[in-house]
Formats: structure tokens, C-alpha cells, sequence
């Protein structure tokens, strides 16, 4: 019966329709449903608000433990800012803002949504497209199954640096080009999992199914992975993203609420609000009020994310990276653990 949902929900779109598979429009309803509910009262609003928080995290755990493809939590952030946006647009501006206030967070938002959007479309470049072992075109690596032009360049050279070293003339050959090309030592690295030939830093993704250059970490709230081509989109957009979010917030809950002076740089007054107490009488001002704790619990997410990211950086590695090293750290360490057992025993 779900099989015949499924073939049935469909989108009507040019050069045929699209099956919509239930996970992917669950959020639109699931979102405003929360949301409405948490404007009934302030104890709602803290149980529904930590249901959420739990609920995610299981969610992503359950999707990290099974290596599911899924597009519903990539679903989840398009209709949270979509149902934000509606919401701090058309509801808040009602109130009491100022017009400048607002084109600031039009700007950040748009930023966010446009740095994000380049994230997911650049993830395919990551991606390792060359296979080895599989097609009759076994002495030629790099050209198996390179699709994109870019691909078939990249291959290209794999090929050239593979014959310059066959002719032990590897004084001519760049090094750090023959690493990224896979061929160190003139061995090529070759993914246990998928069989495909990798530059340096790649690592195999178990969602995708393919081996990503420079890998950093499956974005589930993005359905893709972050890698070397979507890397710097995905830190603009969550720095976007974090600002146009606290902005909101800021704006909707110095309006709704009693707000309080905090400092006058150049004149603009900064506020922060102070008294929330009248917020659940009515629903536009709740439902305002809720938005805005929504759109912080999403801020204080995005900061935790910037802050690994920042540490990543700071310390010249990546999250795969990171992790792979730490489990062999932990690996190690039970090792040594046991010998010490075997030999006192
Ligand atoms: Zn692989
Ligand atoms: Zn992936």
C-alpha cells in the first residue's frame, strides 16, 4: 500500500513527473504542525522544542548507523527556512521594524540560502568517477568511467603521470601532482570499496556509494558531501546562515517583547529583549515567538558546526580525517591495553 503511495504522489514538472517519496514532504507538514502547537503555552512550547531537538538527533544517528540516503532531512531545512522566512516577513515587519533592519536580514538570508543551494550543486564534483579493474580498459585508470569533461582532463593527466613514470623519468613529474593524481610511488590508491582509483585525500562516502575528493563529512541536512569543491560554499553558507538567524530572532523578539537598551555604536541602538511574558496571549505574536526560539535553536547548531569547523581548520585536517585518525588512536590504545592484560595474566 506505502508502494502504491509512493508511485502515486507525484510532481508534475517539465519532461515528466517526479515520484515524491513520502520522507521528503513529511517535513512541510510536520513543521508547521510542532510549530503551531508550541503557541498553545509556554510548557508546549519547551516539551515540543526538546521533542525536536531528541527527534533530530535519533534521526541522524539512525541515518549514520544504516548509511541511509534519504532526502528528508534535506527536506526538514528547505521548509524551516522557507516557513522562517514566511513567518519574519510577513508577520514580524507588522510589527515594529525598522525598513533597513530588515533588508540586512533579507541579505543574509538570501547569502545563506544562495551559499547553501551552491553547496548541494557542487557536490557531484567531489565525487571520483574512475573505476579500476572493471572494464576492459584495465591499463588505463584514470579514463574508465570519467563522465564530465572535467573528469576526462582529470583522467587524462592520471594517464600522463602514470607513462612519465613508466619511463623512470620521474624527475620531470611534479610531486605534489603525482600525489593528488593517486600515483605515489607509482602505485595508484585504489578504494577497497568501490574499486575506484583516488587522489590523495580522498576517502569513500558509505551514503553515496563513491569514493569523494577530499572528504570532509556527509551533510545529511544537505544530502550531500562536503569535499574539496563545496568545502569553502558550505562554511560561507552556515556563517550566512548563522547571522540571518540570530538577526531574525533578534528582531522578532525585541519587537514582541519588552526589549532593554544594551549599546548605542554610531547611534543604532542595539536591543536585546527582556520581558516575554505576554507572548502566548495571542497566536501571532506566539507563533512569532516561537519562530524566533526555532531559529536560535538552529543558531546554537550552526556554532557548534562553525566552531569544529574552525578547530579542523586550525589544525590543517579534515572531520573524516579527524575521526579516522582518533579511531585509530582508540585502536591502539585497546591494543596496547590487551598486551599489558596478556602479559600480566
Ligand atoms: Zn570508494
Ligand atoms: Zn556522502
Amino acid at each position: 500500500m506505502l508502494i502504491a503511495f509512493q508511485d502515486r504522489l507525484r510532481l508534475p514538472w517539465r519532461g515528466g513527473a517526479k515520484r515524491i517519496s513520502p520522507a521528503a514532504v513529511a517535513p512541510a507538514f510536520i513543521i508547521p504542525l510542532m510549530l503551531g502547537l508550541a503557541t498553545l503555552n509556554s510548557k508546549t512550547a519547551i516539551v515540543l522544542m526538546l521533542t525536536m531537538v531528541g527527534f533530530s538527533i535519533w534521526g541522524l544517528q539512525l541515518a549514520k548507523k544504516t548509511a541511509t540516503r534519504t532526502n528528508f532531512f534535506l527536506s526538514w531545512t528547505v521548509f524551516s527556512v522557507f516557513y522562517m522566512i514566511v513567518i519574519f516577513e510577513c508577520q514580524v515587519p507588522l510589527l515594529e521594524l525598522v525598513p533597513e533592519e530588515n533588508y540586512f536580514l533579507m541579505f543574509f538570508t538570501c547569502a545563506g540560502i544562495y551559499c547553501l543551494y551552491r553547496t548541494h550543486r557542487l557536490a557531484p564534483l567531489n565525487l571520483v568517477s574512475a573505476q579500476y579493474g572493471t572494464t576492459p580498459k584495465d591499463e588505463l585508470p584514470g579514463i574508465a568511467e570519467a563522465s564530465s569533461g572535467e573528469e576526462q582532463a582529470e583522467a587524462q593527466t592520471t594517464l600522463q603521470m602514470e607513462s612519465v613514470l613508466d619511463l623512470n623519468d620521474a624527475d620531470v613529474v611534479d610531486i605534489d601532482t603525482a600525489e593528488r593524481a593517486g600515483l605515489m610511488h607509482g602505485q595508484p590508491n585504489i578504494c577497497e570499496s568501490c574499486r575506484k582509483v583516488t587522489p590523495r585525500r580522498a576517502y569513500h562516502c558509505q551514503v553515496c556509494g563513491t569514493c569523494v575528493k577530499r572528504r570532509s563529512h556527509h551533510s545529511y541536512w544537505l544530502n550531500c558531501c562536503i569535499g574539496e569543491r563545496n568545502h569553502s560554499w558550505y562554511i560561507s553558507g552556515l556563517f550566512t546562515s548563522l547571522v540571518a538567524l540570530i538577526l531574525g530572532a533578534n528582531l522578532t523578539l525585541t519587537s514582541i517583547c519588552h526589549p532593554f537598551l544594551v549599546l548605542r555604536p554610531f547611534g543604532y541602538a542595539v536591543l536585546l529583549p527582556d520581558d516575554c511574558s505576554e507572548v502566548f496571549e495571542s497566536f501571532e505574536l506566539g507563533i512569532s515567538f516561537v519562530v524566533a526560539c526555532y531559529s536560535l535553536l538552529i543558531a546554537n547548531y550552526i556554532t557548534f558546526l562553525l566552531a569544529r569547523q574552525a578547530f579542523l581548520w586550525w589544525n590543517d585536517t579534515t572531520l573524516h580525517e579527524y575521526k579516522r585518525a582518533a579511531n585509530a588512536a582508540a585502536a591502539n590504545r585497546s591494543r596496547i591495553w590487551s598486551n599489558w592484560r596478556a602479559i600480566l595474566k
